[in-house]
This record gives structure tokens, C-alpha cells and sequence, in this order.
């Protein structure tokens, strides 16, 4: 069971990630856009490397966006009072495992059965 210190503890750092994750949207964003080529460098091989740090930083936004989404919901579920519950099994989730990562939203049991699907 989770104390009102332990729940203000996750809640913080929630909202400390998300701030954070908001903050970077901008310039995660021009990393996705248009791919310029670098005028200093010639030839294929720096168009290339523009795509692929197109595609790595397309990648990285997808990354932000589930997390900022896991997030949310984690937050949702402070408020509704059922964070610390799993939201597949309804049974606790280790404490430990969420202090790992506050933003976890599934028990341990539940991760590992999903991942193996
Ligand atoms: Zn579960």
C-alpha cells in the first residue's frame, strides 16, 4: 500500500519528466522536420546521414510521445486514487518497481506476459 508521502514522492517526478519531455517538444520536432542538407559536406553520404538523423530523431519524438502518454496516465491514476495498481491484473505493483519508474503502469507479472506476445 501506498502512503500520501510515497504518492506525492511519484507525482512530482512525474510531473518533473513531463515538464521536462514538454520542454524538449520543440526541438525534437525540428529534428523531424525537412531534411536540409548540410552545405559544408558534398555528396551522398551527408544526405544520407541527414535521413538518418532524421529517421533516429523520428524515432526518439514516437519515444517521448508514448512516455508523455504513460505519464499522463500515471497521473490520472494518482487523482482517480488506483496508481500503484496494476491496470491489466488490478493487483499491486512492487513499490520497488515503481520507484525504478514512476511511470509504470503494469506489475511485473503483466509486463513480462505482454512482452512475450
Ligand atoms: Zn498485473
Amino acid at each position: 500500500m501506498l502512503s500520501n508521502d510515497d504518492l506525492h514522492e511519484f507525482r512530482q517526478r512525474l510531473e518533473q519528466d513531463l515538464a521536462a519531455l514538454e520542454g524538449d517538444a520543440e526541438t525534437r520536432k525540428a529534428g523531424t522536420e525537412t531534411v536540409e542538407l548540410d552545405q559544408t559536406r558534398t555528396g551522398r553520404l551527408s544526405r544520407m546521414d541527414a535521413l538518418q538523423g532524421q529517421a533516429m530523431a523520428k524515432a526518439t519524438e514516437a519515444r517521448a510521445l508514448r512516455r508523455m502518454e504513460r505519464i499522463r496516465a500515471a497521473l490520472r491514476r494518482i487523482d482517480e486514487g488506483t496508481y500503484g495498481d496494476c491496470a491489466r491484473c488490478e493487483e499491486p505493483i512492487a513499490v520497488g518497481r515503481l520507484q525504478a519508474d514512476p511511470a509504470t503502469l503494469v506489475c511485473i507479472a503483466c509486463a513480462e506476459r505482454s512482452e512475450q506476445r
